[in-house]
C-alpha cells in the first residue's frame, strides 16, 4: 500500500485573520480557518507564561492543532563571548520548556554566525553548546521537545543545509527545519522545479531516514541579494522558490510533516498552500 502523506499547514504566529492577539486566540482561530498547525513566535523573547502555555496546549490538543515554536532571533551558539553563549543557551532552553508545557513538538532556532571563524570551528561550537542546552532541557523533563536547527538565509550565518543535516545526524535531539526560501536565497540549493526538491529530500532520506515522514519546514517566497535573504514575499510574487513543485514532490512520495507559512500573509497563504495540497492529493 502506498504511504499516505499527512502534511499540516499553519501560520508563523497568530493568524492575521484573527481578532484576538493571544496565543490561545491564535490556536482557536487556526482551527476556525481549517488549519492544523501554528508556530508560536518567541522571536523577540519568551513571554508566554507556563500557566498560559498549559491552557494553550489543552486547546491545541482538543482542536487538533500541532504546535511548534520559534526561539529568539538573537541566539548565537557560535559566539566566542561567554555571555552571549550563556544567553543563547538560556533562551533556547526557555523556549523549549514553554513549548513542552504547551505540548508542542519542536522549537526552531537559528544556530549562529561564523564571525570570521572557519566553518568547522563554528560547527564544533554549535554542537558543544547544543549539548549543554539539551542537558538543561533533560533535567527539566522537557525533552519531549525536539530542537529544530533552521536552514539560515544569510551567507554570514552558520546553518547551511548540509551543516544542519550534519548536526541532526550527530545529535538525536536535533532535527533540521527546512526553510526553502532561505536555502534558495543563500544558494545552498537553487530551487526552480520538482527535480530540485527531489534532490533535497533525497539527501534527507539518505542521511536522516525517517525524518521525511515528520519533517518541519518554513515556506515563503523571498527577495535576496548576493549576501542572501532580504525579505519574505507573499505567494505568487516572484515564485522564488515555487510552492507547486514542492507540494507535488511531497504528495508523490507520501512524505509527512509540517509546513509553516512565513509569508507576510501568514494564514491566508497557509490556506492557499493547504488547498493546493488537498487538490493534488485528490488528483
Ligand atoms: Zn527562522
Amino acid at each position: 500500500m502506498a504511504k499516505m502523506a499527512d502534511v499540516c499547514f499553519g501560520p508563523a504566529g497568530i493568524p492575521i485573520q484573527c481578532d484576538g492577539n493571544s496565543t490561545l486566540d491564535g490556536v482557536k482561530c487556526c482551527a476556525e480557518l481549517g488549519l492544523r498547525a501554528m508556530e508560536m513566535e518567541f522571536v523577540q523573547g519568551v513571554r508566554l507564561k507556563e500557566k498560559d502555555a498549559k491552557e494553550v496546549g489543552v486547546a491545541a490538543s482538543e482542536l487538533g492543532i500541532s504546535l511548534s515554536s520559534h526561539a529568539p532571533y538573537f541566539i548565537n551558539f557560535c559566539s566566542k563571548e561567554k555571555t552571549k553563549v550563556d544567553n543563547s543557551i538560556r533562551n533556547l532552553f526557555q523556549s523549549a520548556a514553554i513549548t513542552a508545557a504547551a505540548g508542542g513538538r519542536i522549537t526552531v532556532f537559528h544556530p549562529g554566525f561564523y564571525q570570521k571563524q572557519p566553518p568547522e570551528e563554528a560547527y564544533a561550537a554549535a554542537k558543544k553548546n547544543l549539548l549543554e542546552t539539551y542537558e538543561k532541557i533533560k533535567a527539566a523533563k522537557a525533552d519531549k521537545v525536539i530542537l529544530g536547527a533552521e536552514t539560515v538565509g544569510k551567507k554570514s550565518a552558520f546553518g547551511g543545509f548540509y551543516e544542519v543535516v550534519k548536526l541532526a545526524s550527530e545529535l538525536d535531539f536535533v532535527q533540521p527545519v527546512l526553510d526553502f526560501a532561505h536555502m534558495h536565497a543563500r544558494r545552498d540549493f537553487l530551487i526552480k522545479n520538482e527535480e530540485d526538491y527531489r534532490k533535497i529530500f533525497g539527501v534527507l532520506e539518505k542521511e536522516l531516514g525517517d525524518y521525511v515522514n515528520h519533517f518541519h519546514s518554513h515556506f515563503s517566497e523571498i527577495k535576496y541579494s548576493e549576501k542572501g535573504e532580504l525579505s519574505h514575499l507573499p505567494l505568487g510574487t516572484n515564485k522564488e522558490p515555487p510552492i507547486e513543485p514542492l507540494i507535488r514532490v511531497i504528495v508523490e512520495n507520501g512524505y509527512g510533516g509540517t509546513i509553516i507559512c512565513e509569508t507576510p500573509k501568514l494564514d491566508i497563504d497557509a490556506q492557499k498552500m493547504q488547498r493546493l495540497y488537498e487538490k493534488m492529493l485528490k488528483a
